[in-house]
C-alpha cells in the first residue's frame, strides 16, 4: 500500500496540479479541504453559509469544522489519499494523526517556494471547476480565451484570488507554517520539492519519494 500523501504548501505552490498527475498515475484519491468547504458554499448549507465570509477574507475556518468536513469525506481503511490544504496548523496536524490516519502510513511533502512568485501567479490563476484543469493567463492560457480546452466550461476566477486576499492567504500560510514543518521533521515524515521548477520536474521527484 502507498503511503498516504500530505501536500503541504502555500496557496499556489503547485500542490492541485501535482494532486491531479498523482491521481491520474497512482490511483490516489483526493481530498482538499479548500474545494469542500467550497462545495458547500456552493450549496447554499448552514455549513457554506457560515464560513463563505471566512473564505472571502482569505481566513482559516476553525479547526473541528474542518476536520469534520475531512472525516466525513475520507475512508482511510480503505483508500489512499491526497491530503491538500489540510493540516494548516500544528493542531490540524495532530488531528489528522489522531483522528484521522490513526497510525495508516504517510509522507508529508512540502512546495518550498519563494512566496512572492505566487502572488503573480495566484492572481492570474483560472480554474475549470469540473474538469479540475488550472491555467494561467501567463504561462499557460486557455486555447480559447475563458474556456477550458478539455471541457469547454467557462473558467472562473476564484473569489479569493484577488491580490488583497492572496496577500491575506499568504500571511496566514507563514504564521503557521514553521510549526506544521517541524512536526513532520520530527517524526521524520517530511520531504521537500522545490516548487519553482517545472512541473515535470516536481513531478518526478514526488515519484521517486513515494515508489521507493
Ligand atoms: P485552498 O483551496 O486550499 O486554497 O483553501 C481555500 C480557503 O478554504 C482557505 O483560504 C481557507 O479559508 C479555507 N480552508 C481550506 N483548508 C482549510 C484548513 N485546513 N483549515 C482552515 N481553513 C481552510
Amino acid at each position: 500500500m502507498r503511503p498516504q500523501l500530505i501536500l503541504i504548501g502555500a496557496p499556489g505552490s503547485g500542490k492541485g496540479t501535482q494532486a491531479k498527475k498523482l491521481i491520474s498515475e497512482f490511483g490516489y484519491n483526493h481530498v482538499s479541504t479548500g474545494d469542500l468547504l467550497r462545495a458547500e458554499i456552493q450549496k447554499g448549507s448552514d455549513l457554506g453559509e457560515r464560513v463563505k465570509s471566512i473564505l472571502d477574507a482569505g481566513n482559516l475556518v476553525d479547526d473541528q469544522t474542518v476536520l469534520d468536513l475531512l472525516n466525513a469525506n475520507c475512508d482511510i481503511a480503505n483508500s489512499t489519499y491526497i491530503f491538500d490544504g489540510y493540516p494548516r496548523n500544528l493542531e490540524q496536524s495532530r488531528a489528522l494523526d489522531s483522528e484521522v490516519l490513526k497510525g495508516a502510513s504517510s509522507k508529508a511533502i512540502y512546495f518550498d517556494v519563494d512566496l512572492e512568485i505566487l502572488v503573480e501567479r495566484i492572481v492570474n490563476r483560472r480554474v475549470a471547476m469540473k474538469s479540475g484543469e488550472i491555467y494561467n493567463l501567463i504561462t499557460r492560457p486557455p486555447k480559447t480565451p475563458g474556456k477550458c480546452d478539455v471541457s469547454g466550461e467557462d473558467l472562473v476566477h476564484r473569489k479569493d484570488d484577488t491580490e488583497e486576499t492572496v496577500r491575506n492567504r499568504m500571511n496566514v500560510f507563514i504564521e503557521n507554517v514553521e510549526p506544521v514543518l517541524a512536526y513532520y521533521e520530527q517524526s521524520g515524515r517530511l520531504y521537500r520539492v522545490k516548487a519553482s521548477e517545472s512541473s515535470t520536474e516536481v513531478f518526478e521527484k514526488i515519484k521517486n519519494l513515494i515508489t521507493k
